[in-house]
């Protein structure tokens, strides 16, 4: 990134993102000192030719910019916190969203830049219209808070498409954030821990969509609804999206078709109904604003139409990843708590439920709704008897015990099972650190016990 070329600038946080950045304001000939809490961070800076400095205690005076990896606080109780001192000295606070933008700026200001923002299914989307864009034949990039970090991906020119999925602190450190197509799906009070306020949350929010030459906002919740009217008025082009409810202009679902209204009449668009990666009014949503964004672009209706039936899926979320006739098995094991849950236990009919894990606060009372669709739960972990408490009669379940143990056992009933297609899915509504390193080992653990069924075919 040039925009910084012969400027001094400070870089906080030397995570794998944090140092990528550093190593590309350097190649861009910016005088670069970087910093982290983290010693072994910052000897690694520095073997890697990263000026370092303590930047809790430097001259601010003669710093063009200071650059913060995404999670370093804003604020902090220290006395000398370096973004305390920046911020006394005038030296503006950015992130590598910011630099990209710049960048994309001064040197490819058309080419086309999706940026994806929501309280749910940010990264769904942003692979959604990855996945468009790429099976179309475009040059796609695809990065920002669904892993890759921006300025680690190709350089911006006019005829490559960027697809950046954009959490609440990277809006907030991108002042000029101006994407071709901005995206805000949902706004529902969550991550309140770290923004205050649900106003300020959907401020952030707001911003990226103001920004945008075609912003396009869901409109089920009254947070991005009054968000969608406001910058309207305010002259940006906006395209609502529903799962909810009929529109005028916009793209709304209609039970599994997804409709494009224009002026009072609509015509169906797609039919998500054979889509497996695409089931449920969530995901209705999800694949709505990615029309709504490939339209707004000048995708044709034939190749976004071919991207969605082909979508893989992102792992671990509602992932189909194993059938054997009219059973489905399904790794939802991102869903770590009862809310998380909910998504998955409303997309199928006839579940086998594998749940539990490491328990969390409320437990699944909140799933009750759905515990008519539930044949039977195989609970596994240290919630088994909690949830099994909970559980009660209404639902006949087993104390698997081991998630092995609980495939076998599922697996076995639900092909016993006559009364047509049905679901085994591990949806835990649990952290996993009882028994796994994390979410992602316990979902891979799920596909493996899955694949030594006699008799499935896997998709993945
Ligand atoms: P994010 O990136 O915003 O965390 P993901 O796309 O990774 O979201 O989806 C995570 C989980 O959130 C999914 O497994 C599903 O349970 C739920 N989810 C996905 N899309 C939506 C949506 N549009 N509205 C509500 N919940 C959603």
């Amino acid at each position: 990134v040039t925009t910084f070329k012969g400027k001094k600038v400070g870089l906080f946080g030397l995570g794998g993102s944090g140092l990528a950045t550093a190593q590309a304001l350097v190649a861009g000939g910016a005088n670069v000192t970087a910093w982290d809490d983290n010693p072994d961070s910052v000897a690694k800076a520095t073997a890697a030719g990263i000026a370092t400095a303590d930047l809790h205690h430097v001259d601010w005076g003669g710093f063009a910019a200071f650059v913060l990896s995404p999670g370093v606080p804003l604020t902090h109780p220290k006395p000398h916190w370096s973004v305390d001192l920046a911020r006394q000295a005038s030296v503006e606070i950015i992130g590598d969203v910011e630099l990209f933008v710049r960048e994309r700026r001064a040197h490819a200001p058309d080419c086309p830049f999706f940026a994806i923002t929501g309280t749910n299914g940010k990264s769904t989307t942003t692979a959604l219209i990855a996945h468009i864009l790429k099976t179309s034949g475009r040059d796609t990039q695809l990065g920002g808070n669904i892993g890759t970090a921006v300025l680690t991906l190709d350089p911006p020119k006019a005829d490559r498409f960027y697809v950046v999925e954009c959490s609440s602190y990277q809006i907030d450190l991108a002042p000029t954030l101006d994407p071709t197509a901005g995206i805000l799906l949902n706004l529902t009070p969550d991550h309140l821990d770290r923004h205050g306020t649900m106003q300020h949350y959907a401020d952030i929010k707001e911003r990226l969509v103001a920004g945008s030459r075609t912003a396009v906002v869901g409109v089920d919740d009254s947070y991005s609804s009054l968000i969608a009217d406001r910058v309207e008025r305010a002259g940006t082009k906006v395209v609502r999206i529903s799962r909810r409810q009929p529109l005028a202009d916009g793209i709304y679902a209609e039970g599994s078709v997804l409709m494009r209204a224009k002026g009072g009449t609509s015509s169906p668009f797609a039919d998500l109904a054979d889509i497996q990666t695409l089931r449920g009014g969530h995901n209705a949503q999800n694949a709505a604003a990615a029309i709504a964004a490939c339209l707004a672009v000048g995708v044709s209706e034939k190749d976004i139409v071919n991207g969605l039936r082909t979508f893989p899926g992102l792992k671990h979320r509602m992932q189909p990843v194993a059938r054997q006739g009219e059973i489905v098995f399904v790794n939802d094991s991102k869903a770590t708590n009862a809310d998380a849950a909910a998504p998955a236990l409303s997309s199928y009919d006839r579940i086998y439920w594998i749940a539990g894990g490491l328990p969390k606060e409320g437990g699944i009372t909140s799933l009750t709704p759905f515990f008519p669709k539930i044949v039977k739960a195989y609970l596994i972990g240290e919630a088994a008897p909690a949830f099994a408490a909970t559980l009660g009669e209404a639902v006949p379940y087993e104390i698997s015990g081991t998630l092995e143990k609980a495939v076998a056992h599922a697996a076995a009933d639900a092909a016993r099972d006559m009364e047509g297609p049905a679901a085994v899915m591990l949806s835990p509504a649990c952290a996993s650190f009882d028994q796994y390193k994390n979410f992602e080992v316990r979902g891979d653990a799920f596909v493996g016990h899955v694949a030594t069924l006699e008799g499935v075919t896997m998709l993945i």
